[in-house]
């Protein structure tokens, strides 16, 4: 028997024959699941009702992620950026760690003192975040000042720069823009495949700038869009950018 091999695939790189289709899937405002061939991780994803402004999961699908119910079945890395409520629940995390004792809860100072002792818990070294590695995913915080720092210096924020099946993203959770801190980790902002980013990024030059000088991100998911808000704003933005507004919306990153 013959087998055919097209000409073409023979001079493909390695890394492109091996590399194999990601899956970012929307849990309201900048909640996501990361979905992999070595597992998932869950960043801002478990939170509740708070305000109208934020949209949030309803109670059937957080029980679904708490049980670990497919596609939250292998959830390598639990992940938040802050405490603020429209990103963090303490007590879903807590019944989430509770139930699934195969994840890892990676966070600075504020959201593991919320919560009570576990060894699922490891800190972020603030002063110099390193990276993690656990069952082929790496992750690398880095410390990105929360949004309109006049009211809210105190409230630690961290951006995540997940590495898996040849593919790199980026969550900013609710960074400022603010050009100092992109450039203190420009080093690791290499090659970025997504970027997961809060409306103000693409609303505003200055984000626009940071996403242009520093992110480069092949495609940009746009989150933290108010439910109140006209979501004809949305129609207008650069075709590499995604705006997430319904729960479940899914992008495929090939
Ligand atoms: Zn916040």
């Amino acid at each position: 028997m013959k087998v055919f091999v097209p000409a073409l695939f023979l001079f493909l790189p390695l890394s492109v024959l091996f590399a194999q289709t990601i899956q970012v899937r929307y849990l309201g405002n900048m909640g996501v699941l990361v979905s992999s061939s070595k597992g998932q991780v869950l960043i801002d994803a478990l939170h509740e009702q708070y305000e109208p402004d934020y949209l949030y999961p309803p109670k059937h699908l957080t029980d679904s992620i708490i049980k670990g119910i497919q596609p939250y079945n292998q959830v390598q890395y639990l992940l938040f950026s802050h405490r603020h409520r429209d990103h963090f629940s303490r007590n879903l995390s807590a019944q989430f760690l509770a139930r699934n004792p195969q994840t890892t809860l990676i966070t600075h100072v504020q959201i593991a003192d919320s919560l009570p002792g576990s060894e699922q818990i490891v800190r972020i070294d603030e002063k110099a975040p390193k990276a993690h590695n656990k069952a082929g995913i790496s992750m690398q915080p880095l410390y990105l000042k929360h949004t309109w720092p006049e009211r809210h210096h105190q409230t630690h924020n961290y951006g995540y720069l997940i590495s898996v099946d040849g593919k790199k993203l980026i969550h900013l959770g609710d960074a400022e823009y603010d050009p100092e801190d992109f450039k203190a980790n420009q080093h690791l902002l290499t090659n970025i495949d997504v970027a997961i980013v809060p409306t103000w990024f693409v609303l505003f030059d200055q984000g626009k700038q940071i996403l242009k000088q520093y992110i480069k991100a092949k495609t940009v998911v746009v989150t933290h869009i108010s439910p109140l808000e006209k979501i004809m704003a949305y129609n207008k933005l650069g075709k590499n950018m995604i705006p997430f507004f319904r729960i479940g919306q899914r992008l495929d990153v090939q």
